[in-house]
């Protein structure tokens, strides 16, 4: 596929999620529609880039399939100038879709425990111009990231056996986590809001992610 075919695919992409019904904020339709998913999967598999399916990455790890990005930007509910924390930076594209929400008053911060992958999405967000807006950090995202907290939103696209308490502490007043809570086969995503001392959960898709290995989440 050329440059222009890779556009059309993704209008198509965009269209068909808004039909679906994981797609209905303008806003997030156009972060999706400013980043080229094809960049951010292996060469060998660019032609699927825009299928509703998740794709390896390498090192065992998946970036996830357009629908459960989409729905978990949308649930995520960013705002310009908000600080986001993302923890499985994974290829970066779901940072990328981020960095395009937060404008540049905001700012995404994002956690990647195998050092390859996010040197890799580094590289990528790079050629994007889009470091100004995205920091790549390597380490143990369970334990949030205390030097940039508290964040507005918090969002974990890996599979967690329980909300881990670090995140809860490092979301602000009024802030939104978003995370896939079950077992190693199958989660369901939570939306959890801090309302005073207070948190508020409430379930949405049922999915399957990657385990999210570290302190509070599985054992490596
Ligand atoms: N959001 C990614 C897809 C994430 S796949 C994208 O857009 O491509 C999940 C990622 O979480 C994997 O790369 C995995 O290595 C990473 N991961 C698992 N446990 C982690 C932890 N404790 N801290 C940081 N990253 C973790």
């Amino acid at each position: 596929m050329d440059l222009e075919e890779y556009v059309r695919a993704r209008k198509l992409m965009v269209e068909r999620l808004m039909a679906a019904g994981y797609l209905r904020n303008p806003r997030v339709a156009e972060a999706l529609l400013s980043v080229p998913r094809e960049l951010f999967v292996p060469e060998a598999y660019r032609q699927l880039a825009y299928d509703d399916r998740p794709l390896p990455i390498g090192e065992g790890q998946t970036i996830s399939a357009p629908s459960i990005v989409a729905r978990m930007t949308e649930l995520l509910d960013v705002r310009e100038g908000h600080k986001v924390l993302e923890v499985g930076t994974g290829s970066g594209y779901q940072a990328a879709v981020l960095a395009m929400l937060v404008g540049d008053a905001g700012h995404v911060w994002t956690i990647e425990r195998i050092r390859s992958l996010a040197e890799a999405a580094e590289a990528r967000l790079r050629s994007l111009g889009l470091l100004r807006r995205v920091t790549v950090i390597v380490g143990d995202g369970t334990l949030g990231y205390p030097p940039a907290a508290p964040f507005d939103r918090i969002i974990v696209t890996a599979a967690a056996p329980s909300i881990p308490q670090p995140l809860v502490e490092q979301l602000s007043p009024g802030g939104r986590l978003v995370i896939p809570v079950g077992s190693k086969e199958e989660q369901t995503l939570l939306v959890v809001t801090k309302e005073g001392n207070e948190l508020r959960v409430e379930r949405d898709l049922e999915v399957i992610f990657v385990p999210l290995i570290g302190k509070y989440g599985w054992p490596e």
